[in-house]
This record gives structure tokens, sequence and C-alpha cells, in this order.
């Protein structure tokens, strides 16, 4: 069924008896060319990109609870490519613009709202870093703006200019950047794959991995064996517990990101709007809900939840910042296990399990990635070659001395 404005009204005026379930539930079959593990942002989006650039017909996507239970649902929505490695910054302006195309190629309304995003700079060395990201940015053909202090004055006068602890001296602008509503993202996906024949098998859990003399032959899931002439993992903050059962010890780290909405205002905010000298970021949803979020907590757990101390730092960064922010009445919150990787960035790789294939380590920006890594793992699935925006992504990165550490902070998750 083709979504449009005309089926919309045409529903509306004939009881809207019309529309149909948008994905099936099928019965997994006893064998598939391609098996996906995990049905979040990225598995559905391998699983769209398989099935429609790569011409892949028997493709299933196993998720152990219901699609988008994950972090696809739980991210605070924000897409950006204001990346400066020459590792990253090429494949985030990839999805960057992947996103700016995707409502019309999956036909699906994700609201992708390019409202803008301004880091803010606090001192002058982070003013000169800015401006190296932003030349970095302008290299990959990405759009980056650096403001002064009266422009952001002018962009957002409720900033607190008169009594800051850390001044605010300017900011880097990309106005490409923005919001898109996160879980419509893995409900397109779905449609989309399904539609082209995708088997989207949903309480299925894969318990263990069938491996041969090496190779990956099939998975045992809850709901029996299935063999698979490629299985792709693709389980995000579950990275590590899933690939121990194929024996692998992963560079990556579980920890909990905490996200918070306020009650619904006025429209306030410009864009998305980040705080230098803390961790805090911000936008308004479109029902007016202030929608932010700071540090992860710095240990790892499994849980989907988090603890106060964070909740009073991140609040505390919030205040710092735009105090006007202490009248707002807090909503809702929760948490999403991130797969911290070791150097902050991810991974799109082959294991040396043959016919076994990692997906994972997208630390707490991997919402943003969704479209370029749906796009490169299927080109990888398929061609058995690397995307060429993704050849840096390697699991022996760390081996051969080639780790992507676009902070430079080193081997510390809880500081990328
Ligand atoms: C609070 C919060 C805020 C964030 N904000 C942003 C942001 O603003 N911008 C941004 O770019 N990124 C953000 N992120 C990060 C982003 O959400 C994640 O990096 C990204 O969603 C991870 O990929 P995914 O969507 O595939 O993960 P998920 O949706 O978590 O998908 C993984 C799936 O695997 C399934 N699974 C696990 N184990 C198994 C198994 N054994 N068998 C079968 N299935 C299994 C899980 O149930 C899950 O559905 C945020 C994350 C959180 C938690």
């Amino acid at each position: 069924m083709r979504y449009s404005g005309f089926k919309v009204l045409m529903e509306g005026l004939t009881g809207n008896k019309g529309w149909k379930p948008v994905w099936r539930e099928p019965d997994p079959k006893p064998d598939y060319d391609i098996i996906i593990v995990g049905g979040g942002g990225h598995g559905l989006a391998t699983a769209y990109y398989l099935a429609k650039e790569f011409g892949e017909k028997r493709v299933a996507v196993l998720e152990k609870g219901w699609i988008g239970s994950g972090n696809i649902g739980r991210n605070t929505t924000i897409i950006r490519s204001n990346y400066l490695l020459k590792g990253n910054q090429p494949f985030y302006e990839k999805s960057l613009k992947m996103w700016e195309d995707l409502e019309q190629d999956f036909n699906y309304n994700a609201m992708v709202s390019q409202r803008g995003i301004l880091n803010l700079i606090h001192n002058d060395p982070q003013r000169d870093a800015f401006v190296r990201r932003g030349n970095g940015m302008h290299l990959s053909g990405a759009d980056a703006v650096l403001l002064d202090e009266k422009g952001i004055r002018e962009m957002c006068p409720f900033l607190d200019f008169k009594n800051a602890r850390f001044p605010i001296r300017g900011g880097l602008w990309q106005p490409r950047g923005g919001t898109v509503r996160h879980d419509a993202v893995a409900w397109g996906y779905a449609r989309g794959a399904d539609e082209r024949g995708v088997d989207i098998i949903q309480n299925c859990e894969v318990t263990g991995f069938d491996i041969q003399d090496g190779v990956c032959t099939g998975v045992q899931t809850s709901r029996g064996a299935i063999k698979a002439k490629k299985v792709a993992v693709c389980v995000a903050g579950s990275s590590s517990r899933v690939m121990a059962q194929a024996g692998m010890r992963l560079p990556i780290e579980s920890c909990v990101l905490q996200a918070f909405v306020t009650e619904g205002l006025k429209p306030v905010l410009p864009g998305v709007i980040t705080f230098g000298a803390g961790h805090f970021y911000v936008s308004q949803s479109d029902k007016g809900g202030l929608v932010f979020g700071g540090d992860i907590d710095a240990y790892n757990t499994y849980a989907q939840r988090g603890n106060l101390p964070v909740v009073e730092d991140v609040c505390e960064g919030g205040m710092a910042v735009m105090p006007m922010i202490g009248r707002a009445r807090l909503l809702r919150m929760w948490g999403g296990i991130m797969d911290m990787s070791m150097d902050g960035s991810p991974f799109i790789d082959k294991t040396h399990i043959d016919g076994l294939y990692f997906n994972g380590g997208w630390c707490y920006g991997g919402f943003k990635a969704t479209p370029a890594s749906g796009y490169c793992y299927a080109h990888l699935l398929s061609t058995d070659r690397p995307h060429e925006t993704a050849t840096a992504f390697r699991l022996d990165r760390f081996m051969t001395g080639h780790a992507i550490d676009e902070k430079g902070q080193g081997a510390q998750p809880n500081l990328h």
C-alpha cells in the first residue's frame, strides 16, 4: 500500500477501514540466505537495503522482543554529521544525505526535521578545535558555520550570557543537522523490508551460533534452529553478550545512557543545542517537550535504567547553560544500553568466523548512522567487500594501531 495525502483523506472519509497491517508476522523458515540478529534500526535498515538495493530475496530479521524496543525507540533523535576524522566524517555525511531522501525512499513519514545543531564554544582553544572540525566537515562536503557570540545571542537569547561559570563565546552551527522521529524510522524500514519479502520475526531470541570448522552455518533460537549462509549480528547494547556465544570477546563495554522529556512548551529552541563545557544536549519535540540528555552512567551494566547521580549531573549541565530549563517540569525519563567501543567509533566488519558478520560499537551516536550503517552493512553482506565510506570500521583496528579516536581521549569509553 502506498501512503499519500490523498490516501489519508480518502481513508478519513470512508471510516479508516482500508488500512492494513504494516508488516506480517511470519513463522521462521528452516533456512535463509542471510539472517540478521537484532530488529533495531540498524538491523531493519540492513534488511531493507539488502532487499531493495542488493536484490537479496531470502532474508530474515530475528528480534528477541518487539521491533523498536531497543535503542532505536529510546534515543534523543539527533542527526548530524559534525565529525572530524576521515575514518568517520564521510560515513556520517553519507548518512545525513540519506536522511534527507529517506521519507520519499521508503514512503513513510519519519518527521525528518533539519532544524540545525549548535555546539557552543566557551574558550579560545575550543574555538580552534571547532574551526578545525568545521574545516574537516567542509572537506567531505558537509555544511558548517562558525558563529560568534553576537550570532549566538541572536539565535538563542535565552542562554545564560550574564552570569555563566563558562561564558558563551560562539558556536559551530550545522544547519542540516536536526531530529527525526526515532520509532517511525524502525517502522518505515520494517514496512519497506517486509514489502520486499524479508521475514521480520519478533519474540525470537538468538541463543547460540552453529559453528563447524570455523564456518557459521546458522543460529539456535528460542523458536528452534535456523540455517543460514550468512549471519549478521546487529544487537547494539547486547553485542558483547551475543558475540560471546560465538566465543568472541569484543573491544566493547555496555553502559546506560538516560534521556529526559519535559512537559510541552511553546516553541523556544531553534534547533539542537549542546553545551561545550559539560555534557548536556537538548532539542524540542514537535509536541513541545524539551528532550535532553548528557553523560552515560559510567559503570558497566545491561540494565535499561540509570541512576540518580547522572540525573543530577545532566540537570546541572542544563541549568549552567540555560537556567530557564529549571522552570520546566520533567515528565518522563528512561535508559538504553550503549555499546561503548574503546575509541568511540563503530564496527561494520566480517569476523574471523566465515559467514559471521558484526555491526556494533555505536556508543551513544548510532541513531544518526542508521541509514548509512544499514546500507554499508548490506553492501558488506552482499558483496563481501566493505563500502568505501566504512573501510575504517574494522574489528582488528586496535591490533594494527588504526584506532579512530574522534575525541582524542584514549581507550576510556566513559569519556567518549
Ligand atoms: C537515551 C539514548 C539517547 C540517544 N540519543 C542519540 C541521539 O540523539 N543521536 C544518535 O545518533 N544516537 C543516539 N543514541 C544511540 C542510538 O540510539 C543507538 O546507537 C542505536 O539506536 C543502536 O542501534 P540499533 O537501533 O540497531 O539498536 P537497538 O534498537 O537497541 O537494536 C538492537 C536489537 O537487538 C535485539 N537483540 C538483542 N539481543 C538479541 C538476541 N540475542 N536475539 C535477537 N535479538 C536481540 C534487541 O532486542 C534490540 O531490539 C541514543 C541512545 C540512547 C539509549
